[in-house]
């Protein structure tokens, strides 16, 4: 049976199609489902009682619980969701100017980047577009505020889960559902090269995070994996190749900062000479977390760091970690309950 949420407009149309209804129908269903945000086709006013129930019975529902939520005294809010066998976390992100979500795409993570608590929990699998989806329904409804930015940047690999993740994308874009505007929508990348060309050739609007942690290849691949498997260099000479496909600003290097290990004066110079070569920002990451003795920076040794950059002449912005205190913040999703 499919997932209700995880339908996309044209999908409802060929299947009411597919029953006889009009075409008309679908656009009604998407709107209730992914614009007014309910889930209960009982409650569907102006569909008519046999289809609503056919609806209810043909499809799958979202049956998702909310195991816990905590929040800081800004209002940063973490949760805790589990679907069948599957947890997974999002968070609540309330800043002056905008309403962000970070939202997960996989239960844990298939690599295992060493400073990152996600690596280090049990994998459960891929996310459906249903669940994607859920994390950014469930917390706009229970803060009734709009939900302005999105950002994959949760549990998990998006382009692991490739086609689930722009498919939800998709769907928060679609002016007749939340019509979350493509640049405000990001897509995190460890880096998984087919992933990015993929993305790439199909001329995807929505702005892309690339996690380079560290510049040089012995470096990275001391934190990161993924690095044996596709090489940053390797992405950087593709990026390149393929400047005019990226959307201007639209493409952000991720780095965390960790303390002796990614922030020499050479770091810097080598992290710039990337981000020259393709254009991108840099958003830098103080550590969050404490693996390997690794340790995080002090304000002092950030503002140099950011500095070098500065020397070097690309700009970086030191991102704050909103979150740190619920375990919230980049890095520090774990999903810690006993799965049973
Ligand atoms: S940083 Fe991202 S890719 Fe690396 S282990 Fe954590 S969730 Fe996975």
């Amino acid at each position: 049976m499919r997932e209700a949420l995880s339908l996309s407009l044209s999908e409802w149309q060929n299947y009411l199609q597919s029953i006889g209804e009009a075409k008309y129908r679908a656009r009604q269903i998407f709107s209730w489902i992914h614009e007014k945000l309910i889930f209960h086709p009982a409650e569907f006013s102006n569909i008519p009682k046999p289809l609503r129930d056919l609806l209810q019975k043909n499809f799958l529902w979202p049956q998702i619980t909310l195991i816990r939520q905590v929040q800081d005294e800004k209002g940063v809010t973490k949760f805790l969701f589990k679907s069948e066998k599957k947890v997974f976390e999002a968070v609540f992100l309330p800043f002056p100017n905008r309403i962000s979500a970070c939202i997960s795409v996989q239960s844990g993570c298939s690599l295992d980047c060493t400073f990152c608590a996600t690596g280090k929990m049990q994998f459960f699998g891929n996310l459906s577009v249903q669940e994607i989806l859920w994390q950014v329904y469930f917390m706009q409804k229970a803060f009734k505020k709009k939900i302005t930015n999105v950002v994959f940047m949760g549990m998990g690999e998006p382009f692991f889960n490739y086609e689930n993740s722009l498919k939800a994308a998709d769907i928060l874009n679609a002016k007749e559902g939340q019509n979350i505007g493509a640049r405000h929508i990001t897509l995190s990348t460890s880096g998984v090269l087919p992933g990015i060309q993929k993305f790439i050739e199909e001329k995807r609007n929505y702005s892309l995070a690339l996690s380079v942690h560290a510049a040089t290849e012995k470096k990275r691949k001391k934190l990161m994996d993924i690095e044996s498997r596709y090489p940053l260099s390797n992405i950087i000479t593709y990026l390149e190749n393929n400047r005019s496909k990226i959307r201007s600003n639209g493409l952000t290097f991720e780095y965390i900062l960790i303390a002796n290990e990614n922030m020499e004066k050479d770091d810097a110079k080598a992290l710039a000479q990337l981000a020259k070569k393709v254009n991108a920002k840099i958003n830098l990451i103080p550590l969050n977390t404490n693996y390997h003795s690794y340790q995080r920076p002090s304000e002092q040794e950030i503002i140099h760091f950011q500095n070098l950059l500065r020397n070097e002449g690309v700009l970086a912005f030191n991102r704050k970690s909103p979150g740190l205190k619920i375990q919230g913040a980049c890095g520090m999703l774990a999903a810690e309950i006993n799965h049973d």
